[in-house]
């Protein structure tokens, strides 16, 4: 009865480890893209090819309201886009990829598009830059939601979109047209403890 026992949980266990095979056993299948028209974008006025791999995040917060479904995801992303193309006038809106509360990556400029987000050129062209809904100065953003980010920059490195050793950084360290608060005064000291924020660029 005992070997029986054994070897059925023997057999679950191959299974679960085949399962997570054919489904790329990757941090990528744990992300949950919304594609442009998923959210309803407008198209682009122009875009500009951005080469990857990538060797700089650059993380953000809107520094706005939150959302937690995905209607008010993604009407907050609709309205960030409306505000960067009439009101600043840019191509689109500015982030490449954009982190809701309902958990889900809306996806902005893309990873292979230069953004606007920076306050910088040379990071808008080297960069891919995350935003994540809300105001992180007095708070952190809810589990399920820094899950999202870590996992989706395991995916960027796993897809190709990120090198291996690409550095982790937020806005206020990139900025060069004047200081930032973002991404927020309690959401920055977290991300500095993540692995791939180093203050200085390896050898
Ligand atoms: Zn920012």
């Amino acid at each position: 009865m005992r070997i029986k026992t054994c070897l059925a949980i023997c057999i679950l266990l191959c299974l679960c480890v085949i399962i997570n095979v054919a489904n790329g056993g990757s941090a990528c299948s744990d992300v949950t893209y919304v594609t442009r028209d998923e959210w309803n974008a407008r198209d682009p006025k122009a875009r500009v090819d951005m080469v990857n791999p990538l060797g700089f995040a650059v993380v953000h917060h809107t520094a706005g309201s939150e959302c937690t479904t995905p209607d008010d995801c993604a009407q907050e992303v609709r309205n960030m886009q409306n505000y960067h193309m009439d009101g600043h006038g840019w191509d689109d809106i500015g982030y490449n990829l954009v982190i809701g509360g309902d958990e889900r990556v809306y996806i902005g400029r893309g990873w292979d598009t230069v953004g606007a987000h920076a306050g910088s050129t040379f990071f808008n062209q080297n960069s891919v830059g995350i935003t994540i809904i809300g105001d992180y100065t007095n708070k952190l953003p809810t589990d399920g939601v820094l899950r999202v980010l870590k996992q989706l920059l395991v995916c960027g490195v796993e897809s190709g979109h990120l090198t291996e050793q690409y550095l982790l950084r937020g806005h206020r360290d990139v900025r060069e047209s004047g200081p930032t608060a973002c991404p927020g005064d309690t959401l920055y000291p977290e991300i500095q403890t993540w692995p791939h924020f180093l203050e200085q660029c390896p050898d």
